[in-house]
C-alpha cells in the first residue's frame, strides 16, 4: 500500500521548516522535500543573523503578526533549547518624510508601541558610531533586536524531526496537483500522495508557481562584513539594528558580533536574475560601494571587509507577502514573495499555513496578503 502523508511540505528554508514543524505539533503525518542540502546558501534564508522588528514601517497590519512571531520563538527557543533571538533596540534614520520614519511611527502610534524620535544631534549623542546628516531624524524603538538565523532555521528542523516529521533533502520536486481531495507530488520519479501539500519555493516559486501567474521578481542583493577600527563604539549596548533611508539608497545593519564583525547589507536594490542565473560572488567595486557608504553614515563601524555574501530576495510590486490558497485546489497552500523581511515572521507564517492547510483557514490576520490584492490571471 503507497503511504499517503497528511501533508508534504515542498521547500525547507526557513518558512517550509515552520511549517513543518507548526504541522508536526499537531501530530499530523509530515513528509518535507528539500531539493538541495539542509542550511544551504542557494536561496534565502542563509546566514547567522536576521532583524526582527516591531514598529513596522512597512504596514501597521504586520505589528500583529510580528508580535505573535516573539512569542513563538521564545517558545521555540525553550523547546529546542538553543539561543535564537536578542533584543538590542532598534534605530531607523532617515528624512521626517522618509517611509522607515513615518512608517514606524504609524505602526507605534496605531499599536501604542514605545517609541522616540531624536533629532540628529540627539542621535548621534546617543549612538556615536553613527553620522547622522542634520536634517534627519531617528525612531528608536525598544523591543527590535537579532535572531540567530541559522540557529532558528536548525531549531525548526529539529522541532519538525522530534514532532515525527519526515525531511528529506537532496529531493527536487517536478510536479504537483490535486488527486481527488488530495493531491499528488512527484519528485525523483516518485510519486508521493498526500491530504495536502505545502508550497514554500522561496526564489523559486516564480517556476514552481508558474501557473499561477504571480507578480514575483527575484533580486539579487549584497552583504559585507567589516572589522570595525572602533569596536567599543559598536557593541550591541552601544549600536542596535539600525536602518537607514539614505539619498543613496536603503541599507540595514547590525552591532559587532563574534565572527561575524558588523554586517552591513543593502535593501533596496539588486539586479533581477533567478537562482540559477544569479552572480554568488561580489565584486571589489560593489564592496567599495558598501564600505562607502557605511564609513559615511556609520562611521564608528568603517573597517576592514571580513567577508561579503550575495543572497536573494522575491519581491512582489507591493513588498508584501503572498499566503494563501490554490484557487483551484484548496487542498494546496502556499508562501512567497517575502520580499527581503520575512524571516522575523516564519513562525507566524508556519502557524499560518498550518491552519490553512489543515482547517482551511486561519485565525491569524493575514487577509492583506492574500494573492487577488494583484488580481491575479488564476
Ligand atoms: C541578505 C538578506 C537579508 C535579509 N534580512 C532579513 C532580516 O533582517 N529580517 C527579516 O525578517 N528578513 C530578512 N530577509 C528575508 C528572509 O531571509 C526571507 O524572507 C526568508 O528567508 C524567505 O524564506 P523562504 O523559506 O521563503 O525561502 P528559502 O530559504 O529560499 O527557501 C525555499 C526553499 O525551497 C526549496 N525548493 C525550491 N524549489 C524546490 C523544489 N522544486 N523541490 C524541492 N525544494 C525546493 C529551495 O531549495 C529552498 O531551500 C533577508 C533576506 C536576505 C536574502
Amino acid at each position: 500500500m503507497e503511504k499517503r502523508w497528511d501533508v508534504i511540505v515542498v521547500g525547507l528554508g526557513i518558512m517550509g521548516s515552520a511549517a513543518a514543524a507548526a504541522l508536526a505539533r499537531r501530530g499530523v503525518r509530515v513528509l518535507g522535500l528539500e531539493q538541495h542540502a539542509p542550511f544551504h546558501a542557494q536561496g534565502s534564508s542563509h546566514g547567522k543573523t536576521r532583524i526582527i522588528r516591531e514598529a513596522y514601517f512597512e504596514s501597521p497590519e504586520y505589528v500583529p503578526l510580528v508580535q505573535r512571531a516573539y512569542v513563538l520563538w521564545q517558545e521555540l527557543a525553550e523547546r529546542t533549547g538553543r539561543p535564537l533571538l536578542r533584543i538590542t533596540g532598534g534605530v531607523s534614520i532617515g528624512r521626517p518624510d522618509s517611509p522607515f520614519i513615518t512608517g514606524a511611527r504609524e505602526s507605534a502610534l496605531r499599536h501604542g508601541l514605545p517609541h522616540e524620535l531624536l533629532d540628529a544631534e540627539q542621535a548621534g549623542q546617543r549612538f556615536p558610531a553613527l553620522a547622522v546628516p542634520g536634517e534627519f531624524v531617528a525612531l528608536v524603538e525598544g523591543r527590535a533586536g537579532i535572531l540567530f538565523a541559522e540557529e532558528c532555521w536548525r531549531a525548526f528542523s529539529e522541532d519538525a524531526t522530534r514532532h515525527g516529521a519526515e525531511l528529506r533533502f537532496g529531493v527536487a520536486v517536478r510536479s504537483f496537483g490535486a488527486e481527488g481531495d488530495g493531491v499528488f507530488v512527484e519528485a525523483d520519479g516518485e510519486r508521493l500522495l498526500a491530504e495536502r501539500v505545502v508550497i514554500t519555493a522561496g526564489p523559486w516559486a516564480p517556476v514552481v508557481l508558474s501557473e499561477l501567474g504571480l507578480p514575483l521578481t527575484v533580486r539579487r542583493v549584497l552583504v559585507v562584513h567589516v572589522l570595525p577600527h572602533q569596536p567599543e563604539l559598536c557593541t550591541p549596548d552601544r549600536l542596535p539594528i539600525f536602518l537607514l533611508d539614505v539619498p543613496e539608497g536603503e541599507y540595514y545593519g547590525f552591532p559587532l558580533l563574534p565572527e561575524q564583525g558588523v554586517k552591513f547589507g543593502r535593501h533596496d536594490s539588486g539586479e533581477p536574475c533567478t537562482p540559477e542565473t544569479a552572480r554568488r560572488t561580489v565584486s571589489n567595486e560593489e564592496v567599495r560601494w558598501m564600505t562607502s557608504i557605511l564609513e559615511r553614515y556609520v562611521p564608528g563601524a568603517a573597517g576592514s571587509v571580513l567577508m561579503s555574501v550575495t543572497c536573494l530576495y522575491t519581491m512582489t510590486p507591493d513588498a508584501h507577502f503572498i499566503v494563501d490558497r490554490h484557487p483551484r485546489w484548496p487542498q494546496v497552500v502556499f508562501a512567497c514573495g517575502f520580499s527581503g523581511h520575512g524571516f522575523k515572521f516564519a513562525p507566524t507564517i508556519g502557524e499560518a499555513l498550518a491552519e490553512l492547510a489543515l482547517e482551511g483557514g486561519t485565525r491569524l490576520p493575514i487577509g492583506f496578503l492574500r494573492k487577488d490584492r494583484f488580481g491575479t490571471t488564476q
